[in-house]
């Protein structure tokens, strides 16, 4: 006989259990049984918020015991359900503030497919919701633990005696994951981790990885929202926020949904990706069955492990961008870094107020190319920005002259409602702006066609975007997709999207390269 989660201490009371009329529904279809599977819960859940009394522990049975016998029948909470759904037995422990914990956390696992398993037998993993307000409460919290692991041997927990991890590790080193109260997203991303939601194309009207506007073989990914900086130019801060950092074990399911559904190239995408993790302390989550740190380095590293080609974005050049050059070598992470440097000038760096001093930065560069030979780095800029003198100009042309940049972007500066930079004196005239952007355009173009010219002759690594009649259309490890080159494969009908190939380069423009597959 399967050992039930624990019920003797199930004491809420719930009001109006058997007022629905229920009897209407019958022989629904799938999809509308799965409604009404949803409605039961939706409603289940409205009378859980009436409980008038205190409730010391709430089991996953209260959900089928608290339902009427024939609304469980005709919603089919039995027959119809998939066998194949994941089952997550669920202890709550605590207040009733963990209670509501507990219900938003099933909530949305519920909402994701998985089903509530009313004994540790039919639990594929078991969430135990703690409670650390005494210390007894603590010992029960370890003594529900230590049942779970018993009975069922895969843990979740969760909940306020959570912050005292390195305890609960000490008197049961196997639980899988330990997360804090309130940590709703990380105790989510835990239990994908340790069972991932099925995706079911019936029920489901979005595929697993989600909707794209991206072709199919490359998608972005979003690392963080917001941004801890002030430029003086840009209101995004205002707009957006801080930084808010996604947690790490998040950021990489997403990123293997991604790889699943066929993708070969992840854009690491955000604000100021290098700093990612600040917000959140570096906090660790877990990703198959290890701890990851949210730090730069660690989630490039991590991204590296997933076998597609992997591209970095709006990374600004803090000394800890140093340690993922080497992943770059490695052939781990695509050796392309996209830094929007925006000027080169100390004294309208500083106007701007970009943390960024030139030669710190050109020295940076060289260390990177020591590390990376042959690593691309592209950038936008921006000319005229207020009180850039002709100097300051001249000295951007020289250091992007020094630097070496492969692709750059220029924009006219252009005062935006609410930035600090539309106070600042000296404006640059839009017919100063306009020849700037000229000269800065001509001297991007002599570096890149003097950069192309040396691939001619070179067999490089290409992925492939677009097929027609005449041939393919792909792009090198050094060019992004929408901003960069392109590498023309004339004659190449005979290949799909996304194709990974290796292609010989027998000519180069400005921007553009040509070759033929090897
Ligand atoms: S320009 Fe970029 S780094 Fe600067 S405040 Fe705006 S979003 Fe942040």
């Amino acid at each position: 006989m399967p050992m039930s989660l624990p019920s003797g201490a199930v004491s809420a009371r719930l009001i109006g259990q058997d007022t629905l009329p229920f009897s209407i529904i019958k022989k629904c279809n799938p999809r509308a049984i799965a409604s009404y599977r949803d409605i039961a819960f939706d409603w289940f859940y409205e009378r859980r918020l009436a409980v008038n009394e205190p409730i010391g522990l709430m089991t996953t049975d209260t959900f089928e015991k608290c339902m009427p016998k024939p609304m469980a029948d005709n919603v089919g909470l039995s027959a119809a359900k998939p066998q194949t759904s994941p089952k997550v037995g669920f202890v709550s422990l605590g207040c009733p503030k963990a209670l509501v914990d507990s219900e938003r956390i099933i909530t949305k696992l519920r909402a994701e497919g998985y089903d509530l398993a009313p004994d540790y037998a039919g639990a594929d993993v078991v969430v135990v919701n703690t409670c650390g307000f005494l210390d007894s409460a603590k010992q029960e919290s370890l003594d529900a633990i230590g049942e779970a692991i018993t009975e069922n041997g895969r843990v979740i927990v969760t909940g306020c005696f959570g912050v005292e991890e390195d305890r609960i590790r000490q008197a049961h080193p196997s639980v899988l994951a330990v997360t804090g109260p309130h940590q709703y997203e990380q105790v989510i991303a835990a239990v994908h981790d340790a069972l991932p939601p099925l995706h079911d194309p019936f029920l489901d009207l979005v595929p697993a990885e989600g909707l794209r506007l991206t072709p199919r073989h490359y998608a972005y990914l979003k690392i963080s929202e917001g941004c801890n900086n002030r430029c003086a130019f840009c209101i995004i801060p205002t707009l957006r926020g801080d930084l808010v950092s996604r947690p790490i074990a998040n950021v990489m399911m997403e990123a293997e949904r991604l790889v699943k559904a066929g993708v070969k190239e992840l854009l690491i995408i955000s604000q100021d990706t290098s700093a990612y993790g600040l917000d959140i302390k570096y906090a660790e989550s877990q990703w198959k069955g290890r701890a990851l740190p949210a730090r730069f380095h660690d989630l490039c590293s991590a991204l590296g492990e997933l076998g597609v080609w992997v591209r970095l974005h709006y990374v600004y050049p803090y000394p800890h961008v140093d340690s993922v050059i080497p992943l770059m070598a490695d052939g781990r992470l695509l050796p392309y870094l996209d830094v929007p440097f925006q000027h080169a000038s100390p004294t309208v760096l500083k106007a701007m107020r970009r943390p960024a001093a030139q030669e710190k930065t050109l020295d940076r560069i060289r260390r990177w190319r020591q590390i990376c030979p042959d690593i691309a780095l592209r950038s936008t800029f921006i000319v005229g920005f207020p009180g850039e003198t002709e100097a300051d100009f001249s000295f951007l042309l020289e250091w992007m002259r020094e630097a070496r940049l492969a692709r750059v972007g220029c924009f006219r500066y252009e005062p935006v409602a609410g930035a600090k930079a539309n106070e600042l004196p000296g404006i640059v005239p839009d017919e100063v702006k306009e020849e700037r952007w000229h000269r800065f355009m001509a001297v991007a173009q002599e570096l890149s066609a003097e950069r192309l010219a040396g691939m001619v002759g070179r067999q490089i690594d290409v992925i492939i975007d677009e097929v027609d009649d005449e041939g393919a259309l792909a792009r090198s490890q050094w060019d992004a997709p929408e901003i960069d080159g392109s590498v023309f494969l004339n004659g190449e009908a005979n290949l799909q999207r996304g194709d990974l190939v290796k292609a010989r380069i027998t000519h180069a423009d400005a921007y553009d390269l040509w070759g033929a597959r090897d």
